[in-house]
């Protein structure tokens, strides 16, 4: 079973789309309220869990689900949205950046945004995760914090301010880290892909069979590097497979490039035949 606490759903009658905002704050506390095109909507709180197909009017013909999952340090909204199967019971998230200045994994989430192919798995996107940073073409948040390594699990501060690699004063400082650890506990993905660059290689932990990271791999055409990065503290993934040890997230390190359209095509293939294959 899924574990997901309240949401606000509210139906955009003009648009015929269906926009979903998670609660803000605390862990199941209040109800986030902002909600765009209000003048046509008919609003209902759910609580307890996402309603499945035929909960809302036309959920799955009306296009993408958007939500606001938090705001970063700059004001920025964070935004993550549905581009998958609601009624699916496997739950993958696919994430075009959290470092600034690493960017073209967002062409692969834009290209599997506008896929016409339908999922059979509840796949939720994000652009940028760190949109201050992207905006500023940096690493770190606005505070110069390395997001990726400011998670909860193993974290320690090792790096000074200013470093591009800081980890922040505490796990969890940063509200764009507290957001997406929201969003994760919320979404409870099954598989999370990551996009970084400029290695060029799947990062696939030291031990297992690492068949996901093999898989994505082979069909994006790119190296799979075992145990590299696996040392870092504070990181995402670590932190994901800390809290759910059914779960695989992994990093796609891009090359340091523009990513050519070929090769976009060939890394939302593989996030496309990714988002299908799993144990759950
Ligand atoms: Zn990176």
């Amino acid at each position: 079973m899924r574990r997901r606490a309240a949401v606000l759903l509210a139906t955009l009658a003009g648009a015929g789309a269906v926009a979903l905002a998670l609660a803000g704050g605390d862990e199941g506390a209040g109800l986030s309220t902002a909600v765009g095109g209000a003048d046509h909507a008919t609003a209902a709180v759910v609580a307890g869990h996402l309603p499945r197909a035929g909960a809302v009017a036309d959920p799955r013909g009306a296009g993408a689900e958007r939500v606001r999952y938090g705001e970063s340090v700059g004001g920025r909204p964070l935004r993550a949205i549905r581009i998958g199967e609601r009624s699916a019971e496997r739950t993958v998230l696919i994430v075009g950046s959290i470092h600034g200045d690493e960017r073209e994994g967002e062409e692969v989430v834009e290209r599997l945004r506008r896929g016409a192919d339908r999922f059979r798995a509840d796949v939720w996107t994000i652009l940028a995760s760190n949109p201050d940073g992207a905006r500023a073409g940096r690493r770190t948040n606005a505070r110069g914090v390395d997001l990726n390594r400011n998670f909860p699990y193993r974290w320690r501060a090792d790096e000074p301010p200013g470093s591009g690699y800081y980890q922040g004063p505490r796990p969890a400082s940063e509200p764009e880290t507290r957001a997406l650890m929201r969003l994760i506990r919320r979404l409870d993905p099954a598989l999370t892909i990551w996009y970084h660059q400029p290695w060029g290689q799947v990062l696939a932990p030291c031990r297992g069979s690492a068949k996901p990271e093999k898989r994505y791999a082979r069909i994006a055409g790119m190296p799979v590097e075992r145990c590299r990065g696996e040392e870092l503290r504070g990181t995402v993934t670590s932190w994901e497979e800390h809290r759910d040890r059914s779960a695989t997230a992994f990093v796609v390190e891009l090359d340091g490039g523009e990513l050519r359209d070929a090769e976009a095509r060939r890394h939302a293939r593989a996030a496309r035949k990714l988002a299908h294959y799993g144990r759950r």
